[in-house]
Parts: structure tokens; sequence; C-alpha cells
């Protein structure tokens, strides 16, 4: 059914007995043209452009859990291009292209909202490198404006903008396309339309191991029997060394740590805005219920547990209240934790791996929400077509071997330090 004013009313008046499930509960078959081994946002988004771009339809995704149950559905749902090195603006300027008409090309509301991002400024050395920064984004023809202090506050109301802040504001930059989307809506709005294209999505069934004929990929084994491909694509996130290594790939250039989340009680809307604190490590929005959504660093120490800890609810509280002092006696609702797969050089990786028909889509770091549509269609066409596409090209798994590393946001071979 298309979800259209015609079928709200057709429902309302028959008692909204006539909604179809929004996708099928699909049983694995023997063998497929492809499988996508986890059903979260990149996974999604790659079978549906593998079936929309490619004309490949005879796909699997595998997903061990159930769809929205990793970092799809626990990120802070910030979307941006704010780049500086051209592979990284043209690949994110193109994601975010993707994000403007998803809603309407999937016909499910995503509730995409570009109500901007901005990042503060606390030094002088600062502003400079973000003009330095908004510069390279519009000669790429990306949006960009420098904000000077005044135009902050007005932007901003509640930040303290004084000289007595802790940590005082000398103005930012924002990039108004940025903004915020519904992250579970995302899963289910690509599985929906995956599967009307004839993807089966598969949940509950874990992969646990993967089968070769020689060198080449033949399937997967899974909790719910082999399946054959001779095409297969890991997006896994939080979990693809251990998946990589059932694939026979015993040391990658990623680290897994925790990142957290809060949302506080709801509050009058006060911020249309993102906002992140450049002083520290806290990004900041409102959510369309009054809650006030908001991360900052990873854990420090290496883990597979989809929860965190303490001393980061300390920091990012502390840093919240350093810009708002307003919040400081707000409570906090929620907070919940997602396993980050940082790469070395803080930019992602999606390419063919060294296993001919193995393909590996990872590295996202903190940032791969915002990466879902254009990493779903780059990946789709390095898999359909066994080569990358320019826009993913330079996301190679062999620069960690020939040094040609996109450190844009790294500064160091240590995920604590992007
Ligand atoms: C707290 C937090 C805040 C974040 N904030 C932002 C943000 O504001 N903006 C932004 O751009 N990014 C953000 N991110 C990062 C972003 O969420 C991730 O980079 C992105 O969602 C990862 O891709 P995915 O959606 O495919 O991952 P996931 O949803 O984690 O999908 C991977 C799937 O693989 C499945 N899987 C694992 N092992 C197996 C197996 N053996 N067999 C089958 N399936 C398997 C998992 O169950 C999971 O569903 C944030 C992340 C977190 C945790």
């Amino acid at each position: 059914m298309r979800y259209s004013l015609g079928s709200i009313i057709a429902n309302a008046v028959s008692g909204q007995r006539l909604w179809p499930m929004a996708w099928r509960k699909a049983a694995p078959k023997p063998s497929y043209d492809a499988i996508i081994v986890g059903g979260g946002g990149h996974g999604l988004a790659t079978a549906y452009y593998l079936a929309k771009e490619h004309g490949l339809t005879n796909i699997a995704v595998v997903e061990k859990g159930w769809l929205g149950g990793g970092n799809v559905g626990r990120n802070t749902t910030i979307i941006r291009s704010n780049y500086m090195l051209p592979d990284n603006t043209r690949f994110y300027e193109w994601s975010l292209k993707l994000w403007e008409n998803l809603s309407r090309e999937l016909n499910f509301n995503a509730m995409v909202s570009q109500r901007g991002v901005i990042n503060l400024a606390h030094t002088p050395a600062q502003l400079d490198a973000y003009a330095r920064r908004g510069n390279a984004m519009r000669l790429a023809g990306v949006d960009a404006e420098l904000l000077d202090r005044d135009e902050v506050a007005r932007r901003v109301p509640g930040l303290d903008v004084s000289d007595q802040a802790r940590f005082p504001i000398l103005g930012g930059i924002c990039q108004p396309r940025g903004g915020t989307v519904r992250h579970d809506a995302v899963a289910w709005g690509y599985a929906r339309a995956a599967d009307r294209l004839g993807v089966d999505i598969i949940e509950n069934c874990e992969v646990t191991g993967f089968v070769y004929d020689g060198e080449r990929v033949a399937g997967v084994d899974t909790t719910r029997g082999r399946i054959e491909a001779p095409k297969v694509g890991v997006a896994v996130a939080g979990s693809t060394s251990q998946v990589m290594r059932l694939a026979g790939f015993e040391r990658l250039p990623i680290e897994s740590h925790v990142l957290q989340a809060f949302v506080s009680e709801g509050l009058k809307p006060f911020l249309d805005t993102v906002v992140t604190f450049g002083a520290g490590h806290l990004y900041i929005s409102q959510s369309d219920k009054g809650g006030l959504v908001f991360g900052g660093d990873i854990d420090g120490y290496n883990s597979y547990a989809q929860r965190g800890n303490l001393p980061i609810v300390e920091d990012v509280a502390s840093s919240a209240v350093a810009m708002f002092p307003s919040l400081a006696r707000i409570r906090l609702l929620r907070s919940w934790g997602g396993i980050m797969d940082m790469s070395m050089d803080g930019s992602p990786i999606i390419d063919r791996t060294p296993k001919p028909g193995l393909y590996l889509n990872a590295g996202w770091c903190y940032g791969g929400f915002k990466a879902t549509p254009g990493s779903g269609w780059c990946f789709a066409h390095t898999i359909a077509r066994d080569e990358p596409h320019p826009l993913n090209a330079a996301f190679s798994l062999d620069r960690f071997r020939t040094g040609a590393l996109l450190d844009e946001r790294g500064a160091g071979a240590t995920p604590r330090l992007h």
C-alpha cells in the first residue's frame, strides 16, 4: 500500500485494519545473487539501491537481531556534509542530497529536518580554521556561513555568550542544510522500500561463518542454515572486527568503542538548530517531543557492550551546562550506548576485500548515520560492478597499507583522538 492521504482516510474509516505489514517476514532461501550481512541503515540502504539502481532483486539482508536495534536506532540523528577534504566533502554532500529527497523516494516520512548545524568557536585559531573549512565547502558547492558572536547569540538564545562564560564563544560556522532525521524511520523506510522491490529481509538470523569456494566467497552460515551467494557485503558497524574474523580477517584497522547518547525530560521548544561545543565534545539538539538529545566522546576503552559509564555522563553534562547554564536543573531521562567501528584515520571503508566476492562497509566512527544513503548507494555500486564508484574510491581498505589516509578527523593512530 502506498502511504498517502487516501490511505490514511481509508484506514481511519475502517478501524485501522487495512495497514499491511511494512515488510514481509522472509525466511531464508537456499541461495541468492547477493547477501548483505547487517540490517542496519547501511545494509538496508545497500539492498535498496542494489535493487533500484542495479536491478539486483534476488537479495537477502541477514540481521542477527531486529531492524533498528543497532546504531541506526541509537544515534543522535545529526546529518551534515561540513567536511574539508575533497573526498569527504563530495561523498557526504552526495549523501545529504539523497537525504533531501529520501522521504518522497521511499514513500516514508523520515522526518528530515534541515534545521542547521552550528559548530561553536572558542579561540581565534578555531575561528580561522572554521573560515578555512567554510571556504573549502563553498568552493565545493556546499553551503556554509561564518557567524560572529552576535549572530550565534541571535540564533541560539540560551547560550552563554558572555565574556564570563567558562569557554567564551567567539563565533561559529553553520551549515544551514544540516540537521536531524528520525533515525529508526530510516531503517523502516529503507526496509519497506527494499521489500517492495523483492528483497528478503531476514531478522533473527546471525551470520556464524563464511563459505568459500577456494579464495572466492560462496555464501554464509547462519543460525538459520547455510545461504549461498556469489557476492556477500558486510555492513555490521560495531561488530565489524568480530564478523570479519569469521571471514578469515584476523586484523582490521578498526577498534570498537562505546558511544553514549542522552535524552533529557521534555522542555518547551527553545533550540531550533543543532549546536556543537568547540571547547570539549558535545552536540545537542531538541527533538520534536521536547527532549534534549545529546552526546559526547566515546568511552576510553574497547568494548562490545552496548552500555556506557558514568564519567562520560558527567563529562557531557558539564559541557552542556557550560554552554547553556540554564540547563543546570533539568533531569536526564535516558541514556544508552552503541558500539562504534572506529577506523584509525576517522574515515570509512567502502571497498572490495582481498577475497573475491566479499565486500566491506565499515569504519564509520561517530558519523555513519548521516552517511546512510550515500554509503548504501556507493556500496551497492561497488558490489554490483565489482569496483568502487569515484565517490568512494578514496575509502579503500588498502589506504592503511599505502598510507594514503584521509585523516580529516584523526590526529594519529588512536580513536581517542578523532
Ligand atoms: C550514541 C550514538 C550517537 C551517534 N550519533 C550520530 C550522529 O548524530 N550522526 C551520525 O552521522 N552518526 C551518528 N552515530 C553513528 C551511526 O549511528 C553509525 O555510524 C551508523 O548507524 C552505523 O551503520 P548502521 O546503521 O548500518 O549500523 P547498525 O544499525 O549498528 O547495523 C549493523 C547491524 O549488523 C547486525 N549484525 C552484527 N553482527 C551480525 C551478524 N553476525 N550477523 C547478522 N547481523 C549482524 C547488528 O545487529 C546491526 O543491526 C552515532 C552512534 C551512536 C551509537
